[in-house]
């Protein structure tokens, strides 16, 4: 199982590595940056104490066990809380693996704290990818725009390759585009058009479509709906690895079989029934995420009433919850989503 070291040496063109059990996945150059990403990212939101990962060990090997099978992409964030799980699953690695992490800092004292803790945390003196979190528009980046300029600088100086935002709105992709700065977007995109926070889907593509054309590495996230999406992961995964303009799509991987399912779609192979059926019998749950704002939405939509209010938060009641799916996509913080427990 273990991959050959030549594979994930960055290279110049869009290439394709081959992996013992995958056959191929490609590892096309993420827009001007010079870099080549595996077209699988590996979503590390999922290894978060956000979404219940309290166990660096056991989050450490299944990240680990992805890199080892081909994935030369990860994406993460401070807020994720799991820079230690990372530098784990990283130590002694063979080959190079391109981390992308993201901050919401929006002045220049909060963005070098926010670059100095990924450093230390994930030990290494270079971040390859550095992004604003979550900007909704022009407006909201200009208030970001310190953060955006201490950010080239370190560019400047080597310290990061490549600056970029992520952003869960179609203004947000269009502000990217239109910055010359900006290097890299990270979009919400996924085939129902769930969570974009201002707009459709079509909008979403022609909106990607543009940025690719100014030359913006793109790289999709939520392609399974934040787990709204997961009972169909073959048609959800290659839905969103083939938008044109796309060259990675982060997708959360908490087991080594999620990886494994994970790889062989982004590879172009069947996925075993077994695998698939397995999958899914893993017992999931809806889980709300503790940036919760208790606006109330998510309850008036509940068809079951599965949802409360309980000390200005979503609560779930989880024998109601028939993970229709419905209350993700009216949050407008993407708080709800089907997780697997445990
Ligand atoms: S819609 Fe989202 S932010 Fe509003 S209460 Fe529900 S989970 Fe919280
Ligand atoms: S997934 Fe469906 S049943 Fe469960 S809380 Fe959300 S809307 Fe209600």
């Amino acid at each position: 199982m273990s991959p050959k070291p030549d594979l994930f040496n960055l290279m110049p063109r869009r290439h394709e590595v081959s992996c013992d059990q995958l056959g191929v996945i490609f590892v096309p150059l993420l827009g001007q940056t010079g870099l080549n990403v595996s077209s699988l990212c590996f979503g590390a939101l999922a290894l978060s104490p956000l979404q219940g990962c309290h166990d660096v060990t056991r989050g450490a090997a299944v990240l680990r066990y992805g890199l080892e099978q081909g994935i030369n992409f990860l994406d993460t964030a401070e807020i994720y809380a799991n820079y230690e799980i990372i530098r784990r699953a990283l130590k002694g690695l063979s080959h190079p693996v391109v981390i992308a992490t993201k901050c919401y800092a929006y002045n220049r004292e909060q963005i070098k704290e926010s670059l100095e803790r990924a450093r230390r945390g994930l030990d290494r003196d270079v971040i390859e990818i550095f992004l604003l979190h979550e900007q909704e528009s022009m407006h909201t980046l200009r208030g970001h725009w310190e953060a955006l300029e201490y950010l080239l600088e370190a560019k400047q100086k080597g310290v990061v390759k490549a600056v970029g935002l992520s952003t869960h709105a179609v203004a947000g992709v269009r502000a990217g585009a239109a910055v010359p700065e900006i290097d890299v977007i990270h979009p919400i995109l996924n085939l129902a058009g769930l969570g974009i926070i201002d707009g459709t889907l079509p909008e979403m593509l022609e909106a990607i479509q543009m940025a690719h054309q100014m030359g913006k590495g793109i790289y999709g996230m939520k392609a399974l709906g934040g787990g709204h999406l997961s009972q169909d992961p073959v048609q959800a995964l290659n839905y969103a690895r083939q938008v044109p303009g796309v060259a990675s799509v982060a997708v959360g991987m908490a087991s080594r079989l999620e990886v494994d399912i994970n790889l062989r779609i982004f590879a172009g192979l069947e996925v075993p029934a077994g695998w698939l059926k397995r999958l899914r019998q893993e017992r999931r749950i809806l889980h709300v995420a503790e940036w919760c704002e208790g606006c109330g939405r998510c309850q008036e939509k509940c068809p079951q009433g599965a949802l409360s209010l309980e000390q200005g938060q979503a609560r779930v009641d989880q024998a109601k919850c028939v993970l229709c799916g419905y209350c993700g996509a009216v949050c407008p913080h993407f708080c709800l989503k089907i997780i697997r427990q445990g």
